[in-house]
């Protein structure tokens, strides 16, 4: 209820700002030199990839909403590419860019560029993922990012039987002990260590209680890491604990997995491994509600996805640039707990939603995020 009643804030204050920018038009886009189309200006927009697909769905979000609003947007994507990334954020500014919006790649690689954005006087926004190391970064639009990791455990819970999805015990649970293998996001990208521990302070009590045995002994962070959120690298690392943990007949019953592609990457290695869909078939969690990856719910290869709506992040992150633009003072609801090892950075959260296979039509397709073809044609 109260995060409907901001985001129409939200909306309704990038509207407002929206037209404001479009008839103040003309000026901006002289002065730069670089605004092609719109009028307020241009707005640098840098993304780490799009090998992910919701990568793909907050650039076109935040594009199409900055270009309503008046403005004209370079939107990069830099495939996972540090350097790359960086001379991109460079371009963006040597072009006249207003203002910035970053996903970063590595969350600490962007100090001296941004010193650069910086001298030049021009705002940035981190984009979901913190930037750290940096006095240089204005606003962070995200998540509430330890609530996901607390959701995705959640949702590991609810597929054994342990939890109602919002995490209350079932009553007549099953005693188990259940092996759970547990998996965490690239170590760079400041979201990681959120998810994880919102994940394992919902998970340790289970661990605790020998109701949850995490048989490969692999409970620390660096060792459940996944650089880049990298697939395939996630799918070797299950390869290698399914061949030195279970080798002995015994079964995996869950994985916790912070991202629908390393989800994908521990099917394959379960799968190659002879375990198939039905009785006996591990609990998996993900995150970002990918398409392949709701395809995968439906199909039972993995349990739940967390669904974070890029078009509510966009939007978010569009009306914190056009604010600071409009010289106002963006919305922010979190200004404590994103400390980027300089500055604690003034956030806007959302909150995410976890999709399990009887929800898939109330939440994604009632919304708008996918239609019933996409999913199930
Ligand atoms: C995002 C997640 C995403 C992951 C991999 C994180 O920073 O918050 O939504 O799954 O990166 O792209």
């Amino acid at each position: 209820m109260k995060i409907k009643t901001l985001l129409a804030g939200v909306a309704a204050g990038a509207m407002v700002i929206g037209l404001a920018a479009c008839s103040s038009g003309g000026s901006g886009a002289s002065s730069t030199g670089a605004a092609a189309a719109g009028d307020g200006g241009l707005i640098g927009v840098a993304m780490p990839t799009k090998s992910s697909e919701r990568w793909i769905q907050d650039g076109d979000a935040v594009k199409s909403q900055l270009e309503d609003a008046g403005y004209t947007v370079d939107l990069q994507y830099a495939e996972d590419d540090i350097p790359t990334q960086v001379s991109q954020i460079e371009n963006m500014i040597t072009k006249g860019a207003k203002a910035l919006i970053i996903a970063s790649i590595d969350g600490t690689t962007l100090t001296s560029v941004l010193q650069e954005a910086a001298d030049n006087s021009i705002p940035v926004i981190a984009y979901d993922r913190l930037i750290r190391d940096t006095p240089n970064v204005d606003y962070y639009a995200s998540f509430d990012n330890y609530k996901v990791g607390v959701q995705q455990a959640n949702s590991v819970l609810n597929g054994l039987g342990l939890v109602g999805l919002d995490g209350t015990p079932t009553s007549g649970a099953p005693a188990g002990p259940f092996n759970i293998e547990l998996f965490a996001g690239s170590p760079d990208d400041n979201n990681a260590s959120f998810f994880w521990n919102g994940a394992i302070d919902t998970l340790q009590p289970y661990i605790d209680k020998k109701i949850l045995v995490v048989k490969s002994g692999q409970t620390a962070f660096e060792q459940a890491a996944t650089l880049r959120w990298d697939g395939e690298t996630a799918q070797k690392r299950m390869e290698n604990i399914l061949t030195s943990t279970y080798s002995d007949g015994s079964k995996v019953n869950a994985v916790l997995s912070p991202y629908d592609g390393i989800s994908r990457g521990i099917i394959s290695a379960l799968t190659d491994a002879g375990y198939t869909v039905g009785a006996g078939w591990p609990v998996i969690s993900g995150q970002d509600a990918e398409l392949d990856s709701v395809k995968a719910i439906v199909a039972g290869e993995q349990y739940a996805t967390i669904f974070k709506d890029t078009r509510n992040l966009a939007k978010v992150a569009v009306d914190m640039a056009t604010a600071l633009l409009q010289g106002n003072t963006p919305q922010t609801n979190n200004t404590k707990d994103y400390n980027n090892g300089v500055k604690v950075v003034p956030a806007y959260l959302l909150e995410s939603q976890i999709v399990v296979k009887d929800n898939i039509k109330d939440v994604l397709v009632t919304s708008g995020y996918y239609t019933d073809a996409e999913i199930n044609g």
